[in-house]
């Protein structure tokens, strides 16, 4: 995905990262080794952004953007499954947020 971005945003040759992404790349590796849920989960789906810092979250951002609407057309059952997943997680966040405004109106 980032090498997807890379080479049609900062103009690298193919299979090859700019430094800027190629950071980004690590970040998010270890980001994933880190993350409380494994790494079962997709790179892009809402817990790993959310333990992101914020401007490696921005650049993810605009890698998703760039990369994300591609991804549909090369691989429907993963954008599928990704958009699946991201709603579940939404859904989760969600009610997390009511039980949380609960607790707090008590
Ligand atoms: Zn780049």
């Amino acid at each position: 995905m980032i090498e997807k971005y890379c080479k049609g945003n900062h103009k690298t040759r193919k299979h090859a990262l700019c430094k800027e992404c190629r950071e980004l790349l690590d970040y998010v590796k270890l980001r994933r080794e880190k993350c409380p849920h494994g790494s079962n989960k997709p790179f892009c789906s809402n817990c790993s952004i959310h333990c992101y810092k914020p401007d490696m979250r921005e650049k993810i951002r605009a890698v998703m953007r760039y990369s994300g609407p591609r991804i549909v057309f090369s691989h429907p059952i993963l954008a599928m499954r990704h958009l699946i997943e991201t709603k579940r997680e939404n859904k989760k966040i969600e009610k997390e947020n009511i039980n949380h405004e609960k607790k707090n109106a008590a």
